[in-house]
C-alpha cells in the first residue's frame, strides 16, 4: 500500500527502532505513549483492520497475542499487568487503517476504557 504509514515502517522505508521482529509482525514504540510502556504490534502485510480479518489470518491472529506476551515479557510488565487493544473503525477511535495491537502497561489502568 504506497501511502500507507505502517507499511512504510514494516518495510523499512521510514527507519524506527523495532523492538521485536519476525516474519509476520514487527514490534515499535508508539510515537505518542499512553502508558511507560506503550508498543505497536503490526503485520507486514497489509490489512486495513480486524473487521477484514478471516480464517486465511488465523496464524496471524495467534501471533498478535504470543508476540504481545513476549514483549510483555521482555519489557518486565509480565506479572505486573498488561491490555492488548485493536481499535476497530470510527467508533473505537481507529486513526491509521493497517491493522495494530496496542500493548500497554506499566501502570494501574482504569476500566471502562473511555
Ligand atoms: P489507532 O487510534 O488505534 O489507529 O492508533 C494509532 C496509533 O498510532 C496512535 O497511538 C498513534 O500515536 C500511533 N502512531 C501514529 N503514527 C506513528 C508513528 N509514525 N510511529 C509510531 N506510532 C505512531
Ligand atoms: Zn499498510
Amino acid at each position: 500500500m504506497p501511502d500507507c504509514l505502517f507499511c512504510k515502517i514494516a518495510n523499512k522505508e521510514i527507519p524506527v527502532k523495532l523492538e521485536y521482529e519476525n516474519d509476520q509482525v514487527v514490534a515499535f514504540n508508539d510515537i505518542n505513549p499512553q502508558a511507560p510502556v506503550h508498543i505497536l504490534i503490526i503485520p507486514k502485510a497489509h490489512i486495513e483492520k480486524v473487521s477484514d480479518f478471516d480464517l486465511k489470518h488465523r496464524d496471524l491472529i495467534t501471533e498478535f497475542v504470543l508476540v504481545a506476551n513476549e514483549i510483555a515479557k521482555k519489557k518486565g510488565i509480565l506479572n505486573s499487568g498488561y491490555r492488548m487493544v485493536f481499535n476497530c473503525n470510527k467508533d473505537a477511535g481507529q486513526a491509521v487503517f493497517h491493522v495494530h495491537l496496542h500493548l500497554l502497561g506499566g501502570r494501574q489502568m482504569s476500566w471502562p476504557p473511555g
